[in-house]
This record gives C-alpha cells, structure tokens and sequence, in this order.
C-alpha cells in the first residue's frame, strides 16, 4: 500500500510506493507482461492471443484503489513498434480509448485529476520497451498542473481571456512552429525547457480530451503522427521522451484552462542528453543550451 506524504517546505505531496521495488524490469520479447498471451506460452497481462488496444490496471501501482487509479494502456500488439509508427486511424482509435477512461476516472470520488501520459526510451528509465502509455488517477492535483492551473485563473482574471490561447496566438506559422494543421499546432514554446520540447495544442479552446469534437480527435491523431515520425527522423533513431497531457482538473469549472500535450525528449544531440543537475533539481531553475527557434527549425525540416 502505498503512502502520501506532506512535503511542507514546497507544499506538495510525495508517494512513496515501496511494492514498485519488485516490478518486472526490462524483460525480452518471451517475457514481455504487456504481449499477448500466446496458445500454450505463459499467461501475460492480457489474457488474449491478440489485441488491437489494451487497457488494464497496474500490477504495481503507485496509488491503491483507495487513492486512485493507475491503468497501462497498450497501444499495440506488436513488441517492437511505437505510437509513432501507428496508422493515423489506429491513434484516433486510441484517442477514443483516451477519452472513455478519461471520462470513466475522473468520475471517481476520490480522483482530483486524470493524468495520460507516456515514458518512451531507457534514456528515461522505462523498464518495458513494449509501446505503451500510462494513465495516472491522483488523489490530488499534481504541482505542475497546479501551477498552470493557477497562472491560467490569475490569467483570466486579469484579462478576461484564456492564457494559452493568447501563447497560441502568435506561434502558427511562425520560427517556432514545427508543423501544423487546421485544428492544431505543434510547437517549441519560446519558454521551453528541454531542448527539443515541444507543445501540441488545440486552435480553438478546449478543457480536456472529452471534449474534443471527432474532427479535432482527427486533427489531433494526424499530427500527433507527424510530430512522432519527427522525433524519431531527428537524429535517425527512435527518440525518448515524456509525453504528459495537461488538462483541466476535473469537476471545479475551469473554463480558462487549456488542453494541450508537452513532449519532453532528454536528448540535446544524437548521443547526448540532457541532466537535470544542481540548478534545475536542487533551485528548479532550467538552463538551455539551444533557442527553440533553432530546435523548431530543425524539426520542422525533417522529413521535408
Ligand atoms: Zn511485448
Ligand atoms: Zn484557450
Ligand atoms: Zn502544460
């Protein structure tokens, strides 16, 4: 079971989730937990001898049921492939899945936000290289988003406006854009972080992924597609990264909010990464060594 602990000194929460230690760590193909379950091989997580897309709660979760909710979401049957290299109608298909256990969790009592998200690469500490993507049910907002959430309210206060629409306002188009289509942009947000960060957000302003109308859950798969084949054709080998969805909490109103995905790959160079050192982990103040303009640039050009 795991335990919530009050850090008082940043006013946030810790997990500490101690039955993770024993979670099955970078098995091959034949014990693979997230393959189907082949006629007379071992049973896997998926009792099945194929899927197309597969959802199920974590055997090692970091939250107990009492808490909230952690589910894997398999995104093919297939071992060695990603997100990236799905057919445009296969991830529309999986923004469909999105959306239900969006709906479904953040229905929960005890659920104060949904968070979709996927570690992609050992680069980042994945332990299973099957594609697959996490859904975490917190018992409580997470810092980062609460963060947003409160610039967002500060935002509209002010000016009676949406703080990310204004953000979008200036980027379609523009040296920071990396591709694009008529509902959506991805971009290097001139603020970002990490070097080849990137932001995919809606044109028109949405709260959260059930909202999304079928044309823009359309959009979203296809350049959700081009942004991936992107990083992966960016130094000519599969890309690490973090793809966190950022959405509204659920339940409070928060009309002001924005929906958007950010991608976080380590990488700065073919074979270099990025470590989070002194200044970012112990002041939490990032230090870049590229401008987004060139790292959108060199996005934007791979594949033309
Ligand atoms: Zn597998
Ligand atoms: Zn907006
Ligand atoms: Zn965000």
């Amino acid at each position: 079971m795991s335990e919530l602990r009050w850090h008082p000194l940043l006013r946030e929460w810790v997990t500490v989730a101690p039955a993770r230690q024993d979670r099955t760590y970078h098995p091959d193909e034949a014990h693979c937990p997230l393959c189907p379950t082949r006629p007379g091989m071992r049973e896997t997580e998926i009792p099945e001898p194929d899927y197309y897309i597969a959802v199920f709660e974590n055997k090692f979760p970091s939250y107990s049921r009492e808490q909230g909710r952690c589910e894997v979401v398999c995104y093919t049957s297939k071992h060695d492939s990603s997100l990236g290299e799905q057919s445009v109608a296969h991830i529309r298909d999986l923004i469909d899945v999105w959306q239900e256990r969006y709906a479904e969790l953040s229905a929960l009592d005890n659920v104060k936000y949904v968070y979709i998200f996927e570690n992609r690469g050992e680069e980042i500490g994945v332990t299973l290289s099957h594609p697959h993507g996490q859904i975490y049910a917190y018992p409580f907002v997470p810092p980062h988003v609460e963060r947003e959430f409160e610039s967002s309210a500060l935002h509209y206060e002010e000016t009676g406006g949406c703080l990310y629409c204004q953000i979008l306002e200036g980027e379609w188009q523009g040296e920071r854009t990396v591709a694009e289509n008529d509902r959506w942009l991805a971009f290097v947000p001139e603020f970002a972080r990490w070097p080849y960060e990137v932001h995919l957000a809606p044109r028109e302003h949405v709260g959260d992924i059930t909202e999304l109308s079928s044309g823009q859950a359309d959009a979203l798969a296809h350049l959700l597609k081009v942004l991936l084949q992107k990083y992966d054709g960016l130094f000519g080998k599969p890309l690490a990264y973090v793809m966190a969805m950022h959405q509204r909490p659920p339940g409070d109103g928060g009309g002001h909010y924005h929906f958007h995905i950010e991608f976080y790959p380590p990488n700065r160079s073919a074979d270099k990464l990025k470590m989070l050192a002194g200044s970012e982990l112990g002041a939490g103040a990032f230090i870049l060594d590229a401008r987004a303009e060139e790292t959108a640039k060199r996005l934007r050009e791979v594949g033309r």
